[in-house]
């Protein structure tokens, strides 16, 4: 071992080149590489007792598995809701690995005011308030994840308990109201011990994934004044729609409930002067959560969460030991002790590219999606089950079953050019396409259609 890594590290420059080389053939055949692929499983590999060294390891990797890998970082790949790696992030990206900073500490490191300052420009693009104390994490799911413990405890102690020393044992529940939360929200409150059926749903305003305000108040009202958790979607997973902060931040003002906002994509609606309007009311959040591997554009893991409780969120998240130290740390504001420097890819392409890329960036996703929208709309295959308010479109076939719909799915993977997830929306089997990839541009917006055209032609 010793002598393998010796001999690696004397040969680090042309490994280093071997790895560039490995990026930028990957990077450059991207376009053309098929957006999803069904991978057939390989038998695992045991552990070798004798390691083959560096450069073999990644000659090894590269012949297994590379052409299974699939094309999600490229430009038609309009799963999930997936995100792209601007130059500049995967810049900073690479340098993370060899800067190799623990980000759990200040105190020996400058890199912890990087992440500092990461946060303010990230609030500014956001244009969210200082109130607002954030914190990077591994993703969205995370985000939710602290601020829904952060939440908890706020309600807790409302009612005179702190249930980060307590535990949840013999407490009262606490009411959690949403209108279509995403899933890892449910996620979050199964972590939390507080259980996926908490959720009170909250009705929805009619054809939309969002909740109606006055039947919120209604339900906050019965509630008569305990302290209530309300979840409300800024950009629902299948259709990009909103609650109406406003409307719902004034009752939640109003009861004293704490507002919690999944943003995880629909938060970068702020980058664009047209869409902004769909995040007012955003002030009265107590707790934001958001993605930076989706509409930033850095890569996976990446997200972030903005709180205006920071005392009650290091509550929940600190970890006291005298080798720690006592400093403000970050490392008490989520549930990582050491951390990595996700900090810097973010940090990157936010100075490279600005206010204006972002912007364009988030305006160029909308104008793809709205386009894809009525390209559908008009085509004798397809009919849209909710209209494009962001970056996302939600659509169906006209015609047939879910089993048709898997069929479309699985010849549209064949095909290569496209990859869509399924979903079910009003009832009805549909698919879902969103567009978050800086790559994306106007001249996918033909390949995207007749891809989808040719593939309902199939099924
Ligand atoms: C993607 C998403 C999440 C979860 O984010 P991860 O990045 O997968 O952890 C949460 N909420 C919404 C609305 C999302 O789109």
């Amino acid at each position: 071992m010793r002598d393998l890594l010796s001999r690696d590290l004397s040969r680090l420059p042309d490994l280093l080149e071997q790895a560039r080389a490995s990026a930028l053939e990957f990077l450059t055949a991207l376009p053309e590489r098929p957006a999803g692929v069904r991978p057939e499983p390989s038998s695992p590999l045991g552990l070798p007792d004798a390691g083959l060294g560096a450069e073999d390891a990644l000659a090894l990797f590269r012949r297994r598995y590379e052409a299974g890998l699939s094309g999600s970082a490229g430009p038609r790949y309009l799963g999930f809701v997936t995100g792209g790696t601007t130059p500049a992030a995967l810049v900073g990206d690479w340098l993370v690995s060899a800067y190799d900073q623990n980000l759990s500490n200040s105190g020996d490191s400058l890199a912890t005011s990087v992440e500092h300052e990461a946060l303010g420009l990230l609030r500014s693009l956001f244009g969210l308030s200082e109130d607002f104390e954030g914190a990077f994490v591994s993703g969205a799911t995370a985000a939710n994840l602290v601020s829904l413990a952060t939440a908890r405890q706020w309600a807790l102690e409302r009612l005179g308990h702190d249930v980060s020393e307590e535990g949840l044992w013999g407490l009262p529940r606490v009411a959690v109201l949403g209108g279509a939360p995403h899933a890892s929200v449910l996620k979050a409150l199964s972590i939390l011990g507080m259980g996926r059926r908490a959720v009170q749903a909250v009705p929805c305003l009619p054809g939309r994934p969002v909740m109606d305000p006055k039947a919120l108040e209604a339900q906050l009202v019965a509630l008569g004044g305990a302290p209530v958790i309300v979840i409300a979607s800024a950009g629902e997973v299948n259709t990009g729609d909103f609650d109406d902060l406003e409307a719902v931040g004034q009752v939640c003002r109003r009861h004293g409930a704490w507002l919690h906002v999944d943003g995880a994509f629909g938060l970068f609606a702020a980058c664009s002067p047209a869409h902004a309007h769909l995040l007012r009311g955003l002030a009265y959040a107590d707790s934001v959560a958001a993605d930076g591997h989706k509409w930033l554009n850095v890569p996976y893991d990446s997200g972030f969460v903005f709180t205006r409780h920071l005392a009650q969120q290091e509550r929940v998240f600190r970890a006291v030991a005298a080798y720690l130290g006592q400093g403000p740390d970050l490392l008490h504001r989520t549930p990582e002790n050491s951390r990595r420097f996700r900090a810097l890819p973010a940090w990157m392409t936010l100075m490279a590219y600005g206010r204006d890329g972002h912007r364009a960036l988030v305006e160029r996703g909308c104008a793809l999606a709205r386009g894809m929208g009525e390209g559908l709309a008009a085509s004798p295959h397809y009919a849209l089950l909710a209209p494009v308010t962001l970056n996302i479109v939600c659509f169906a076939l006209r015609s047939g079953d879910a089993s048709r719909r898997d069929r479309l799915l699985g010849a549209l993977q064949a095909d290569g050019r496209v990859q869509c997830t399924p979903t079910q929306y009003a009832d009805r089997p549909g698919l879902r396409a969103a567009f978050s990839n800086w790559r994306t541009g106007e001249a996918d917006l033909p390949v995207i259609l007749a891809a989808l055209g040719a593939a309902a032609l199939r099924v």
